[in-house]
């Protein structure tokens, strides 16, 4: 929750007073990568004890049960174990002030606990409250403790390779219950992170920082205040309450919905006055200097404006060679690409031919069905877009070309090939970007072609799903998966198609 609520607090709050009800189900691709991080924390786990680590131990308790959890760690730390895995941590928490507490000195330890409000979810009560975690790894360290002449320190493992703020802060969390757990604050908190190894996190930093978050994540929940809601397509798109947030924001025509609105230019935007739609495509841009830079703001109000009107905008821009931007020629190829980034691996080179004099599309699907095969695909893809070596190549976002430099390094392709390819690839992503403004929520393909009323013959398939989908392939060999992704990817080429024919047309009425 503490991790939650630094990246969104209204999560946090949802996960403690929201109607669980109205939680999505995890998808696919949720469940891979909780899935990914527990292999994850195994493997290091595994590869520690390899290099001569000490055996882990690991507290039994009944399932949900977490008062077990934390009587069962204390048990192993008294016992002086050198590393537990998955240790619960608790201390009590007093009501008015706030007061902390040993786990056992107080009333809240015990069977009976008083004055509790219970939340709808979990075992979560307030006003007098418990905070508790679930640090990865406990190691044991020379120093003094209530348990004798040794004390731990808490190691968290992340599948990612930054240690990022909020990592830091939750391993600052761990360190500062295990100071009233075992009555000495250790010195330091580490994470594990992928790749980079092991990163210290600087306590006397950290642990301020960490208090006055946790001061304020109690403070919103105990007194119930519901934060706003703020649509970020990044962070919301991984959430369980998505389902339910989007429609609050579309109701109130938020202007988290609004491309370019981030959370900072959101609270200037607030301290200007302009909390609606209405009022900032209405707005002169220049009365959001010096706030906002002038060309932020003159796209943030062009952006407001076209989604008020529901038109899409020409951005101002200088003359130019429409040919030489976005070429129309008898035939042209759309390229899309499918990726297993666990594996480093491109495993579909999908290619739509459009011949418009014989007006014909014709779909290739160079697919590698073992990761094994991604040198073949490469060189069927030479060979299929060298065959006419004046053709343009369409695609939507900079991921297929620096595709294309990994793919031609790691085959060895010959420089100047590889660059020649390159001249003739056209991102429509950058072009459509750069040239108009669009009344949607968002410059994916996905949304500007919906815009546009093309639709996916598969209406649950996505980027992500497609990585679930080709992972179950090699589990399985259930071909109908690799079908799927393929009638995707070539959707994903005739939706580029649809939006560099719109472009063209539109810039030629724009001239
Ligand atoms: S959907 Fe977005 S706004 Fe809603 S709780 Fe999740 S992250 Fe926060």
């Amino acid at each position: 929750m503490l991790l939650h609520f630094q990246r969104c607090q209204r999560r946090a709050f949802l996960d403690v007073w929201g109607d669980r009800d109205l939680k999505d189900p995890p998808s696919d691709f949720q469940r891979k990568l909780t899935e990914e991080r527990l292999a994850h924390q195994r493997s290091i786990l595994a590869e520690q004890i390899r290099q001569g680590a000490p055996v882990h131990h690991q507290p039994q308790y009944p399932f949900r049960d977490w008062q077990a959890g934390v009587k069962a760690t204390i048990e192993l730390m008294q016992q002086g174990v050198e590393r537990i895995v998955r240790g619960v941590l608790a201390v009590e928490r007093g009501g008015g002030d706030g007061e902390m507490g040993r786990w056992g000195d107080g009333e809240m330890g015990k069977e009976e606990t008083r004055g509790e409000l219970v939340t709808p979810n979990s075992e979560f009560r307030i006003p007098n409250s418990y905070l508790v975690s679930y640090p990865d790894l406990l190691v044991k360290e020379p120093g003094k403790s209530i348990f004798g002449d040794w004390l731990y320190v808490p190691i968290d493992i992340h599948l990612g390779k930054r240690p990022k703020p909020e990592y830091q802060i939750v391993a600052a969390y761990h360190a500062y219950l295990l100071g009233f757990l075992q009555g000495t604050l250790p010195e330091k908190a580490w994470l594990i992170l992928r790749e980079k190894g092991a990163y210290r996190v600087e306590l006397e930093r950290s642990l301020p920082q960490m208090q006055a978050i946790l001061e304020e994540y109690l403070q919103t929940i105990v007194q119930q205040q519901e934060p706003e809601v703020f649509i970020s397509r990044q962070l919301c798109s991984l959430c369980p309450w998505l389902g339910s947030c989007y429609p609050i924001a579309k109701s109130q025509q938020h202007l988290s919905l609004i491309p370019g609105v981030t959370p900072s230019r959101y609270q200037v935007l607030q301290k200007l006055g302009l909390t609606t739609l209405e009022s900032l495509a209405q707005a002169d841009p220049s009365s959001l200097e010096p706030d906002l830079e002038r060309t932020v703001a003159e796209q943030l109000v062009r952006q407001a404006k076209s989604i008020w009107q529901q038109e899409p905008i020409a951005k101002p821009h200088t003359a130019f060679d429409l040919a030489r931007i976005l070429p129309t020629a008898p035939i042209e190829l759309y390229f899309d690409i499918e990726a297993q980034p666990d594996l480093n691996l491109d495993y579909l080179l999908g290619v739509l031919v459009v011949d418009r004099q014989a007006q014909t599309e014709t779909f290739y699907p160079l697919l590698a069905e073992q990761p094994a095969d991604e040198a073949a695909i490469w060189q069927q893809f030479l060979d299929l877009v060298g065959t006419d070596p004046e053709v343009p190549i369409f695609h939507f976002s900079p991921y297929e070309a620096e595709t294309i430099k990994r793919l031609a390094k790691l085959y060895r392709t010959p420089a100047s090939q590889t660059r020649a390819l390159l001249s003739r690839f056209v991102d429509v992503h950058q072009r459509i970007t750069s040239m108009v403004t669009l009344p949607i929520e968002s410059y994916s393909l996905k949304a500007i072609a919906s815009w546009l009323n093309f639709q996916w013959r598969d209406a649950e398939a996505s980027g992500a799903q497609c990585i679930c989908w080709y992972d179950e392939w090699l589990r399985t060999s259930d071909r109908s998966r690799l079908d799927a992704i393929a009638r995707y990817n070539e959707d994903d080429c005739h939706a580029t198609y649809r939006i560099k024919d719109w472009l063209a047309n539109f810039l030629v009425y724009d001239r």
